[in-house]
């Protein structure tokens, strides 16, 4: 099964993608966390995506691209993957299809995760990440079981530099203005699902469960 997850930063993409994961054993190839990872341990990917993800805008396509396209060739996609936060723009959904094409493969699902503008930036505004371990909580909707401590490792929590305020503006921009558009390119494909981000996280749970059987 391999699934892609489309829908605004903030919309709940890496809490669904982790679902589907556990629930199917394929893995979940998150852009946003490898970029993150490389961040931490310093390689040169990282810093090249850190001055672009700290403003809200994109990483180029070609850095991208070819760090996903060599991730599928990996034994684990065999069975199987969810696409969390690639593609992102028309360029890197045309890449990801001629990559498709080429080793006869394709997408089963693309799930448009829809959630409007002022319900994303409530909902990033609260969010709190662990620094060492990537683990996400939300001050009111999944807080950690001690204020500001990592269930997970005991680390303390911050706000990722792009849940800021302004960045949070931007990202939505830059959203609608490049990845909205691979959700007609995705439906004219007929793997388009839509579904209501806004329902509470269980229930997305069911409607997910519904959906994929
Ligand atoms: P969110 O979905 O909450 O915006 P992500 O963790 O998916 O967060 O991405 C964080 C940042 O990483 C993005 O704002 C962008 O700078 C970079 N990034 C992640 N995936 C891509 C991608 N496919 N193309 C370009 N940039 C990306
Ligand atoms: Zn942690």
């Amino acid at each position: 099964m391999n699934i892609i997850m489309l829908g605004a930063p903030g919309a709940g993409k890496g809490t669904f993608s982790a679902y589907l994961e556990n629930k199917y054993q394929v893995p979940h190839i998150a852009t946003g966390d490898i970029f993150r990872e490389n961040i931490r341990n310093n390689t040169e990917l990282g810093a090249k995506a850190k001055s672009y993800m700290d403003k809200g805008e994109l990483v180029p396509d070609e850095l991208v691209v070819s760090l996903v396209v060599d991730r599928l060739a990996k034994d684990d996609c065999k069975k199987g993957y969810i696409l969390d936060g690639f593609p992102r723009t028309m360029p890197q959904a045309e890449a990801l299809s001629a990559e498709l094409e080429r080793t006869g493969s394709k997408i089963d699902y693309a799930l448009n995760i829809d959630c409007p503008d002022d319900f994303i930036v409530e909902r990033m505004s609260g969010r709190r990440v662990c620094p060492k371990c990537g683990a996400s909580y939300h001050l009111v909707n999944v807080p950690p079981k001690t204020e500001g401590i990592c269930d997970e490792c005991g680390s303390e929590l911050i706000q990722r530099k792009d849940d800021a305020p302004e960045t949070v503006a931007n990202r939505l921009k830059v959203y609608h203005t490049e990845t909205q558009p691979l959700i007609d390119y995705y439906r004219e494909q007929g793997v388009l699902e839509d579904v209501d981000g806004t329902i509470g996280r269980d229930n997305v749970f069911a409607v997910l469960d519904k959906l994929l059987g």
